[in-house]
Order: structure tokens, then sequence, then C-alpha cells
């Protein structure tokens, strides 16, 4: 199911639980729906270097260009900046005992990972990112 929030920006999507479960992997739907964590070193895109967009794996929101990504040394993909700002939404995550800034695709809710400010010039952003929330478009 789609709503529109207005006629200028992209179409929110809405699915139950279930709707996600049919239409994402198990890895996916554990990050995107359940704020999962993939282990580190261990996602398909942490030393992916080829040229492209990196868009939400649940709704195919264009998050991410290949040319903001860089090599944090965490295990997870990470870039110093959104494709704009309206990509996705930041919110305050205290689950673990800890304070974090999650990072959430404005499309369709799914949960991405989340942004420090400990990130290189000019932005000083890292938006750490797991790789099963992410599908890569490569430029042809
Ligand atoms: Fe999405």
């Amino acid at each position: 199911m789609q709503f529109y929030d207005n006629m200028n920006k992209d179409p929110k999507i809405q699915k139950t639980e279930n709707e996600w479960k049919e239409t994402l992997s198990s890895d996916e739907f554990c990050i995107l729906r359940k704020k999962g964590t993939e282990p580190p070193f261990t996602g398909k895109y942490v030393h992916n270097k080829e040229k492209g967009v990196y868009i939400c794996a649940a709704c195919g929101n264009e998050l991410f260009s290949s040319e903001v990504k860089f090599d944090s040394g965490t295990g997870w993909p990470s870039f110093w900046e959104t494709l704009s700002n309206d990509k996705v939404e930041l919110k305050t995550d205290t689950r673990h005992g800890m304070k974090r800034t999650e990072v959430v695709c404005s499309r369709c809710g799914g949960h991405l990972g989340h942004m420090f400010e400990d990130g290189p010039k000019p932005t000083g952003l890292r938006y750490c990112i797991n790789s099963a929330g992410l599908h890569f478009k490569k430029t042809k």
C-alpha cells in the first residue's frame, strides 16, 4: 500500500511485517525490519569499490553514491553523506545502553544503520550502514 505525503515527494511505502517477510531475504528482513546489525566484515559491500549508487534493499530509494564511500576500518560500508537530505531520517536510538543516531530509509522506514560524528571532511559524518540493507546499482 502506498500513500502520498504531498505531490512533490516520493510515495511512502507501508507494508505489514508479513508482507516485508515475503519480499525480503532473511538477512534483509533482520536488518531492515528488526533493526539488526550484521557482524563486521561479513557484508557484501564492505570492500566494494565499484562506481554506482547504493539503494535501499527494501524499496529502491537511492541513498548513497560510491563517491562518498570511504574505508572506515569498522567492517561496515561507510559514507560521509547521503545523496540528498530527504533520503534518510535520523532517529535517537537508546537500545543496548547507548545513545546513537539511527539511520532509517525515509521512504519505507527500513533500518539501515547508524550515523556518527567522527567521519572525514567535509561533513565530519560517518553513515555506518549494513550491507544487507543495501543493493548496489553499478554505473554503466
Ligand atoms: Fe527503503
